[in-house]
Order: structure tokens, then sequence, then C-alpha cells
């Protein structure tokens, strides 16, 4: 991909989102990491051209096929909930819902690898080229089932789920490493919370980040 692209211009520039990120910090994120990621890491390319100019209005955009990229807010708060008191990269995360790759490209330079699996098989592919495009290589994508997760590569130090079920999938909770954190949307619609589970010797903690709606996370593949 042609840097000039990658950079943007006008709305889709780095001074615009420059002006996200202030505004992420005005609403409490304070995870200096994560608001660097965030500096860097286009967005307006995770999104249709005819959409590029509302790529740093923190709301979340229409992807195709019903999907939505996340609100920059929520991808924030998402993504520091899971670091949180570590003193070092985890070396394994696991994103449930690729959507648009974004989400996954934030991760990518604050993990050791990243797996990603989404069950929409078109929007897997264009994730995995964006992802590819701006040369994130410790990234692995799969079209496939999120609810199972990914046992080849468990256990892992924080799992996302960035679609909302009434419960964890019991797979996922079980792919876990102990110490490690899961942070997720759980509830009925229009009731879901983001939950944030860290996992001890014996079972897990769990606490509410407060109210959110995400898209609901969906059985069978697409
Ligand atoms: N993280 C994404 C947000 C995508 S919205 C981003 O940054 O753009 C949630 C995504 O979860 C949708 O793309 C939806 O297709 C996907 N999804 C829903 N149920 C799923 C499942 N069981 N396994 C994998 N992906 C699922």
């Amino acid at each position: 991909m042609k840097r000039s692209v990658i950079d943007g211009i006008g709305m889709t520039s780095a001074r615009t989102r420059a002006r996200l990120v202030a505004r992420l910090r005005d609403m409490g994120i304070d995870d200096e990491a994560v608001l660097t990621v965030m500096l860097n890491t286009p967005r307006h390319l995770f999104i249709e051209e005819a959409l590029a100019s509302r790529a740093y209005e923190d709301n979340a955009l229409p992807i195709g096929f019903g999907q939505t990229i996340s609100q920059p807010y929520m991808v924030a708060r998402m993504t520091a909930a899971l670091l949180a008191g570590r003193s070092e990269k985890p070396a394994r995360v696991l994103e449930v819902g690729t959507g648009s790759g974004y989400q996954c490209a934030v991760l990518a330079p604050l993990a050791g690898r990243v797996y990603s699996i989404e069950r929409i098989e078109r929007l897997a592919e264009r994730a995995r080229e964006r992802l590819a495009a701006l040369g994130l290589r410790n990234v692995r994508l799969k079209h496939g089932n999120g609810s199972l997760g990914w046992r080849e590569h468990a256990p892992f130090e924080g799992i996302v789920i960035t679609a909302a079920s009434l419960a964890v999938p019991p797979a996922l909770a079980e792919q876990v490493a102990v110490g490690g954190r899961l942070v997720a949307p759980i509830g009925p619609a229009g009731r879901q919370e983001l939950m944030v589970m860290e996992r001890k010797a014996i079972g897990f903690e769990s606490r509410s980040l407060g109210g959110v709606a995400f898209v609901p996370l969906l059985e069978g593949l697409a």
C-alpha cells in the first residue's frame, strides 16, 4: 500500500487522529501504550472509502454484513482493561470477532502474538489484506466459530470478545491462562455489560466496567 494512502490527508490525516486520541484521554483513557498505538493506527483503512472521512469520529461505523467496527473509545477501553496490571507484553492474545481487523491492529504492537477469529469469511479476508498491507506480521487470522477458541495456541494471557453473549462461552473461559484476563460484553440486548474476568488459581474474579452495546456473538459460519 502506498505511503500516502496509509498516512491519509485532511479528515484521515495523523492530525485528525491526534484529536481523537486527545478526546480519548479526556474521556479517561490513561494507558499511554494504548493511546500511542491508536495514534499510530490508521483507522480510516479499516472502513469503506465512502465513510473514511468519519474514521476519527468516536463512533462505531458499518463494515457490511450487518456488522460494525467498534467505537474507538471502546477499543481503547477494552485493550487497556486487557493489559492492565502487566509489566510485560502478554505473549498470546486471542480476539473473537475480527470484523474490520482494527482491534487486531491495535493489539498487535502490544502483544507477542495476536490470534483472531471471524465467522464471516469475506470480513476475515478483508481484514487479512489490511493487516498484511500494514506489515503486521505477528497476527494470525482464522475464519471460524470463535466461541470454540483456538485450542492449538491456548492458553492465552488475554482474550477479548468483540461480540455480545449471555454468558462467556465455556471453551473460551477454559483457554484463558491462570493470571490472564478475558474482556467481553455479556448480557441480553439492551442490558449488556463490559466484563473483565481475571483467571485465578481457582475460578475467575469478575467485575463490570459498565453498560455497552455490541452486535451479538453468533453460531455457525457465513
Ligand atoms: N473487533 C472488530 C469489531 C467487529 S464487530 C473490529 O475492530 O472491527 C463483531 C464481529 O464479531 C463481527 O464481525 C461478527 O461477524 C463477529 N462474530 C460474531 N459471532 C462470532 C463468532 N461466533 N465467531 C467469530 N466471530 C464472530
